[in-house]
């Protein structure tokens, strides 16, 4: 019998249990001081200030020029110049456009001020917060305020399938379960410590693409990128074993250039040879490179704990989502569905949950190692 996991069951967790009350948009952005802009006559604020009231910065998703942002288990999506919004399921219209300018995407107050008055507020994270802000005097750094974000990338998604094991099971749908599941952990683990924010690149079976999740994670100002993958040799072989960690010794933040065409971008070196890569890796910033294979190296010893299979290393490899991030960040392949036993292995949902909580634990030990949470 194949153990079918139900994701939707399983997200529904992230939203249990919130108290709630109506949310004031325009008395939002007077109180926290939410810096608001006029074009055209018409104030906008920001998708990241809306989120931020919302709580939910790590709920969202951009799929071309259509924008979701899940909220309390309910979708509210609206697209790029359009004048519409749909949330459970009813379209509103707003007076504006939503507008993208210089990267930001700018909601206009009126209109959702009206769809944010038909919805209730969770109250869970905030009065976490004013909990442990009162108990624990922050030693470290990182104190009140100064959040530490975390972006969880499960690689591939939608029509972007990914790997497929001789069984047929799915590398997206392998990769979106152990993500979630990592997800859960971290956010349970890190209770004490809700300066750290937990988001993810999708949560759902959507696609993402590879420049979307970059910008993800640069508009979040995410602190690690870790992007979670499972394996397939170039030939499928059978025998193929083993996990490995990837790491960008070139990082590149400085300008932002477009993915590869072609879908398997993900799995395409950006060329060593190119003036371009050579003007690009002067422009290197190291240290981030040196934290990233830190953190990959974390991530290769807890896997190797854990799992009987072969330790295949920590790898440099300019793959697109580890090189244009500014931030930490890894790519793991954790096994190659390739191999029908390992395929088989990766259907189980203890399997799982277990590789889960073992790239949670490299995660914790590196925000131990930097002093981002205390031991
Ligand atoms: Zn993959």
């Amino acid at each position: 019998m194949q153990k079918k996991i139900n994701i939707s069951a399983f997200f529904l967790v992230f939203f249990l249990s919130f108290s709630s009350f109506a949310i004031d948009l325009r008395k939002e952005i007077r109180e926290r001081k939410i810096p608001t802009y006029i074009i055209e006559n018409t104030s906008y604020v920001s998708l990241k200030s809306l989120l931020r009231i919302l709580d939910c910065e790590g709920s969202w998703g951009r799929v071309e020029d259509r924008i979701f942002i899940i909220y309390d288990g309910s979708e509210i999506k609206f697209k790029l110049n359009g004048e519409q919004v749909i949330f459970r399921g009813k379209t509103e219209n707003i007076v504006r456009p939503v507008k993208e300018i210089e990267g930001e995407i700018l909601l206009p107050v009126d209109g959702f001020d009206n769809i944010l008055a038909g919805i209730e507020k969770k109250s869970t994270v905030s009065s976490q917060e004013k909990e442990t802000d009162v108990e624990k005097a922050p030693s470290k750094k990182k104190g009140k305020g100064e959040e530490f974000i975390i972006l969880i990338d499960p690689g591939h998604g939608g029509k972007d399938i990914g790997a497929v094991g001789y069984f047929g099971l799915k590398e997206k749908d392998v990769n979106l379960d152990i993500a979630l599941r990592m997800a859960n952990y971290m956010k349970r683990e890190l209770r004490k410590s809700p300066h750290v924010k937990i988001y993810m690149t999708r949560h759902s079976d959507i696609y993402v693409s590879l420049e979307d999740r970059v910008r993800m994670a640069k508009d979040i100002n995410a602190g690690v990128f870790f992007s979670i993958h499972a394996n397939s040799s170039r030939d499928r072989r059978q025998d193929a074993n083993g996990f490995e960690t990837y790491y960008s010794a070139e990082k590149e933040n400085v300008a932002f250039l477009s993915p590869p065409s072609n879908v398997e971008g993900l799995k395409e070196d950006i060329g060593y040879d190119s003036a371009v890569a050579k003007i690009l890796e002067d422009l290197s910033t190291t240290s981030v490179s040196d934290e990233s294979r830190i953190l990959a190296d974390f991530v290769q010893e807890r896997l190797a704990e854990r799992l009987l299979t072969p330790d295949r290393g920590t790898k440099r490899r300019n793959l697109y989502v580890l090189r244009y991030t500014p931030m930490p960040a890894i790519l793991t392949e954790i096994g190659f569905l390739c191999n029908p036993n390992i395929e088989l292995n990766l259907k189980d949902v203890e399997v799982r949950q277990a590789i889960a909580e073992t790239l949670g634990k490299a995660l914790l030990d590196y925000l131990k190692f930097r002093g981002i949470v205390s031991n």
